[in-house]
């Protein structure tokens, strides 16, 4: 069979992670039978684990240890229908800390550092998550939290922050804030670990700029212990995953066949060590692809694009699939134009379905045509364009929503 993607993880390894998964979760062993992994083809035919699945479990009745041995449980966020909880073991918490502490190697972190954590704590996994990787690399953590920027600004200053942690939507509140009022001079930034949301080369280049600092895209989900799964190494080039915790697959979504590399598809997940939460086959939502070939760093931890999107989040607009990824490709190239978007879809009363793409942007003459022409090339279909002045759309400390489907389907 062809196409089958066990490239990175030996099939008895696999075998093994399957083998201890259904032995402990009641669930996993009633949805995986007793069909032994004896190869690749073996493995390919055992069913995928949605979101839907965890979520609608009971987290002890999918645990794969018996209560006694949890330490530790997280949730999502529960924004779609029902929380996730998520359960982890001491080795659970131990091994998630060795991922994020090589996340931050990965980034040229230090013991020297000194790792601002503007991420969220209590049931996120953001927090802990960002500190326990800090802290075993034995970095000092400054653990603020999200929001609050002149908080902020004032701990970056008395810690002499060099690092920091957060979502892009605050990254951005934090440059435009530090930019505006000058404080550049005044502050120690140089890297920042950005996550948990899909951000374009346009946000980016803002945030580097702002704060003269380079910035890693890590990658990672409660459901996946959290963040931490991999990350960009200096040549930012797509994540490197830590294949030594998870096999990874790229599906198409749609027929849920393998993909070859370079073409995206939706990232699959099964976990190699992960004791009190194991994922079999876990289809993450999520939108990359995989590299074929080794990165220029050298490391042997292959590859992802970063997150182009969740097929969650793809909408479709007169027959064609739009992905909000589009948007930033556009917005990164084109002059005048900001990094921040809202993208509307509507229906008028006869049924006709329309885009509009509200974008931040300088008053340079032109740019609304010139985007409106471009987002057209790219997505395929006429793009309204509702330019407004930067500063304007809202901006959060968490995630940012950038797709508005007014259409009653
Ligand atoms: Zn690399």
């Amino acid at each position: 069979m062809t196409g089958v993607d066990v490239v990175d993880t030996p099939v008895a390894e696999l075998a093994d992670a399957v083998d201890r998964a259904r032995a402990g979760s009641a669930f996993l062993r009633e949805k995986l039978g007793d069909l032994p992994v004896r190869g690749a083809e073996d493995f390919a035919r055992l069913p995928f684990t949605t979101k839907q699945e965890l979520r609608e479990t009971p987290f002890l009745d999918y645990a794969a240890v018996p209560a006694e041995r949890i330490v530790r449980i997280h949730s999502s966020s529960g924004t779609t229908g029902r929380r996730t909880i998520c359960a982890y073991s001491a080795k659970d918490l131990d091994d998630w800390a060795e991922m994020f502490a090589r996340c931050y190697s990965f980034a040229g972190v230090t013991e020297a550092d000194r790792v601002q954590l503007m991420v969220g704590y209590g049931m996120w996994t953001a927090g802990v998550g960002f500190q326990a990787g800090a802290e075993r690399l034995g970095a000092m953590t400054v653990p603020s939290g999200p929001g609050n920027t002149d908080l902020q600004l004032e701990l970056m200053r008395e810690a002499g922050t060099t690092v920091f942690g957060a979502t892009s939507s605050f990254a951005l509140l934090i440059a435009e804030l530090v930019e505006r009022e000058g404080l550049r001079d005044e502050l120690s930034l140089r890297v920042g670990v950005i996550g948990s949301e899909r951000w374009g080369d346009a946000t980016r280049r803002r945030i580097e700029s702002g704060l003269g600092i380079e910035t890693f895209d890590i990658y990672g989900m409660t459901e996946l212990w959290g963040p931490g799964t991999g990350i960009e190494c200096s040549q930012h080039d797509g994540m490197h995953v830590w294949s030594d915790h998870y096999h990874v697959e790229i599906v198409d979504p749609e027929t849920l066949e393998p993909v070859p590399h370079g073409t995206p598809g939706e990232v699959v997940v099964t976990t190699l060590t992960k004791e009190a939460t194991p994922l079999v086959r876990y289809r993450t939502r999520d939108l990359s692809f995989r590299y074929g070939e080794p990165c220029q760093c050298g490391s042997p931890y292959p590859r992802i694009g970063r997150i182009e999107g969740r097929s969650d989040d793809q909408v479709k607009v007169r027959g064609v699939i739009f992905l909000p990824a589009q948007v930033d490709t556009v917005l990164a190239e084109v002059a005048g134009a900001g990094s921040e978007f809202q993208a509307h879809v509507d229906r008028d009363e006869s049924g006709r379905d329309s885009l509009t793409i509200r974008v931040e942007g300088s008053d340079r003459p032109g740019l609304a045509g010139e985007l409106a022409e471009r987002f057209q090339a790219k997505i395929g279909i006429r793009v309204d364009v509702d330019l407004v002045a930067m500063g304007t759309l809202p901006r959060n400390a968490g995630k940012t929503k950038r797709v508005f489907d007014h259409r009653t389907l």
